[in-house]
């Protein structure tokens, strides 16, 4: 596996796959990689000739006061996961590289999309997003890009850029990757306390319980009573504050009354001081 820490590395190395006619497939991560990163890269890996991944912490992402400074790094680790699931080239610049001096053009997604769910909490939030993964795209010019569906709405908002914006990339959503008791893999999960870390467990119980309101209704269920149902289980968890949980179209994030196929049911919850998102679609 090739290491590249600057533009230029990068283009290199692509253009000379292009030359040779290989298709490329590209995951963006922000490192701290799990079991969920694997799955994409993997994926990435069945489908595409060569796969590039990158390990930025993207600093415009995070709000004042998020855990930016925190945020866990460990790209020696990172690296070893990459190159043992078939990454080909990791692409791992410094915050310089990515926004030199004078940088001062963003992609700002339309507020419809991001005023609800996580970025009502984190307003800049997709704005940072959308920023760094069209910059690495340009960069990396991936046939293929592989995203989570862990992080729905971060998905949605990438493909509403990729179709607006005519990208040259097809945007792929990705199963997410479980603990055994249902915790969403995350790279906050490292964040908990061994109790906390138990507990986090009924956030997944919740959207089960959530599910099983909509599976009752033959999968037209009230968005209302869902949501209690989901609320319901999650006001047990000892030590939590539900952020939000809502029931929206999973494409366009525009609420609606009554789930059907399509409809993403999404929740997130702090459990101490640890924000932690999941969700599933109808
Ligand atoms: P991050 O490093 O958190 O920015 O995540 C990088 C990519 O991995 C994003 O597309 C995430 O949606 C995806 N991802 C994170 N956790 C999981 C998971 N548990 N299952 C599947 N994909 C995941």
């Amino acid at each position: 596996m090739i290491t590249a820490e600057t533009v230029n590395n990068v283009r290199e190395v692509v253009s000379g796959w292009r030359r040779d006619n290989l298709t490329v497939g590209f995951v963006p991560t922000m490192g701290a990689l799990h079991e969920g990163h694997a799955s994409l890269i993997r994926q990435a890996a069945e489908e595409c000739d060569r796969v590039v991944a990158s390990v930025f912490v993207n600093p415009t992402q995070f709000g004042k006061g998020e855990d930016l400074d925190s945020y866990p790094r460990d790209f020696g680790r990172d690296c070893k996961i990459l190159e043992q699931e078939g990454c080909d080239l990791v692409f791992h610049p410094d915050v310089t590289e990515i926004y030199p001096d004078g940088f001062s053009t963003y992609v700002n997604p339309e507020a419809e999309m991001t005023c609800r769910l996580c970025g009502k909490s984190r307003p800049s939030h997709f704005r940072g997003v959308c920023t760094v993964v069209l910059k690495l795209f340009n960069i990396v010019t991936p046939d293929r890009a592989y995203f989570g569906e862990k992080d729905a709405q971060q998905l949605a908002v990438i493909r509403r850029m990729a179709a607006d914006l005519n990208l040259p990339v097809q945007i792929v959503g990705c199963p997410t990757v479980r603990e055994a008791d249902g915790l969403a893999k995350s790279s906050r999960n490292a964040y908990l306390t061994e109790d906390e870390r138990k507990d986090a467990a009924m956030i997944f119980q919740a959207l089960e319980a959530g599910r099983k309101v909509i599976d009752e209704a033959g999968g037209e269920a009230s968005s209302d009573k869902v949501v209690s149902a989901i609320s319901q289980v999650i006001s047990e968890i000892r030590d939590s504050r539900i952020d939000y949980i809502e029931a929206v179209d999973g494409t366009t994030l525009m609420p609606v009354e009554k789930t059907g196929p399509g409809t993403l049911i999404a929740v997130a919850v702090f459990i101490g001081n640890t924000r932690l998102i999941d969700n599933f679609t109808v």
